[in-house]
């Protein structure tokens, strides 16, 4: 609760000074700073929006109240969904995003269609918040047996060898005041690895040569292209 109050604490106040401005400068200045201001509050009503929903699904998945609707999805089809909403921002940003994979003979994977894409939608937001500069990321993904591996992968700022793990505990941050500027707090990695595990699957962070990082999923599959509904 402390960590969820404090995540608040600043979007609710710089709405409240954004307010304040407003209905205390002339109706000549308002008509002015209007605009900006309501981008302004737009992008903090969006802040906390975020904040309560992550709190909401980490509360529900922990308490196992959350049911998934498990299919044979094809990876491609997940890894387009989440790639679509980032992209725009990625070119925004100067940067590159580029998915490799398709061609590959992929089985389908096993999962809740909407539950992987929020997976994927927050290593994406990850990446893109922790890359310095332009985002370069690549989302890869392959066979393996009867599973199946995506990779995200960035050229950001990486997680040192000690806090490989600790990245995945509900609120860990590695460097709290840097993830607040993201819009973080702490619990995007615990809900994809409560997401993935609900799956039998796995997630890791690994290290990248070079720079950056690489998130692996390790997801179950199925061989059979024909087959659509498993659970
Ligand atoms: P947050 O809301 O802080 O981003 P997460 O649970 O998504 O919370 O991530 C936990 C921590 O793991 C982050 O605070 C950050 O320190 C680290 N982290 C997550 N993704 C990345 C990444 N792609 N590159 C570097 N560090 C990362």
């Amino acid at each position: 609760l402390a960590a969820i109050s404090h995540e608040l604490k600043t979007p609710v106040s710089s709405s409240r000074v954004l307010l304040e401005t407003l209905r205390d400068v002339g109706a000549e200045d308002r008509v002015k700073l209007l605009d900006d201001y309501l981008d302004l509050l737009l992008q903090e009503n969006l802040r906390m929006g975020r904040v309560v929903e992550n709190f909401l699904n980490h509360t529900r998945l922990e308490r196992h109240r959350q049911r998934f609707r498990i299919e044979a999805v094809e990876p491609a089809r997940l890894v387009e969904e989440a790639v679509g909403p980032v992209r725009a921002e990625v070119e925004r940003r100067g940067g590159r995003l580029r998915c490799f994979g398709q061609g590959h003979g992929m089985p389908l994977v096993l999962a809740d269609a909407e539950a992987m894409g929020m997976v994927l939608a927050l290593l994406l937001d990850n990446a893109l918040k922790y890359s310095n500069g332009p985002p370069d990321i690549e989302v890869d993904f392959f066979p393996a047996g009867n599973r199946a591996y995506i990779l995200v992968k960035d050229r950001g700022i990486g997680v040192r060898r000690a806090f490989r793990r600790l990245i995945f505990e509900k609120f860990y941050q590695v460097d709290p005041k840097l993830s607040r500027r993201g819009g973080g707090c702490g619990l995007g990695l615990s809900i994809a690895r409560h997401i993935v595990e609900a799956h039998g699957g796995e997630i890791r962070h690994e290290r990248r040569r070079g720079k950056g990082s690489v998130f692996r999923l390790h997801l179950p599959a199925v061989e059979a292209p024909d087959l659509r509904v498993v659970a």
